[in-house]
């Protein structure tokens, strides 16, 4: 899928899982992280949106790792989080409200992906992909499944800012 369809997915999953009655600035952290998230396993192919704009580092990665293998397996997501939770534990404690909103962007995208071409969940002890296979950017991904993942982040979006906690309350 594209990274047009990816991103209002990751926004909805976040908010999502934010807490209830979250404020303005959390819904936003947790918005962006989500979006950010659901970009990022495709760092693993320098076509991608985020490959282009960190080159170098996704050509480093999808010459070791291989486009939609390890970065696309729940495998390479635990190791990756788990490793971060790790690094922002020790350094920055304060940025592990990331991480949730960030992982489950993240999600998103390996589920996004099972419909489109398939997902190799269980890499690397099983190296199949599964999943549907429409097309990336064929006709169902533009007039189906993008609108509808649009018209879901609009949603979520509403129904998160309709039970936001004011200040003060
Ligand atoms: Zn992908």
């Amino acid at each position: 899928m594209m990274s047009r369809t990816h991103i209002p997915v990751g926004i909805a999953s976040a908010l999502a899982v934010a807490p209830p009655h979250a404020q303005l600035t959390q819904l936003a952290i947790y918005a962006v992280a989500g979006g950010l998230g659901a970009v990022l396993p495709d760092i693993d192919s320098h076509r991608s949106l985020i490959g282009r704009k960190l080159k170098i580092i996704s050509d480093v990665i999808e010459h070791i790792a291989g486009h939609r293998k390890l970065f696309h397996s729940l495998i390479g997501a635990a190791g990756l989080f788990g490793l971060a939770y790790i690094l922002l534990r020790l350094s920055y404690p304060l940025y592990l409200i990331l991480l949730l909103p960030l992982l489950v962007g993240y999600l998103s995208h390996l589920v996004l992906d099972t419909v489109a071409g398939g997902t190799p969940w269980l890499y690397p002890f099983v190296k199949d992909r599964f999943g549907l296979h429409f097309e990336t950017n064929g006709i169902m991904e533009k007039w189906f499944f993008r609108p509808a993942a649009v018209i879901i982040m609009l949603f979520v979006v509403y129904h998160s800012l309709s039970l936001m906690g004011g200040a003060g309350r």
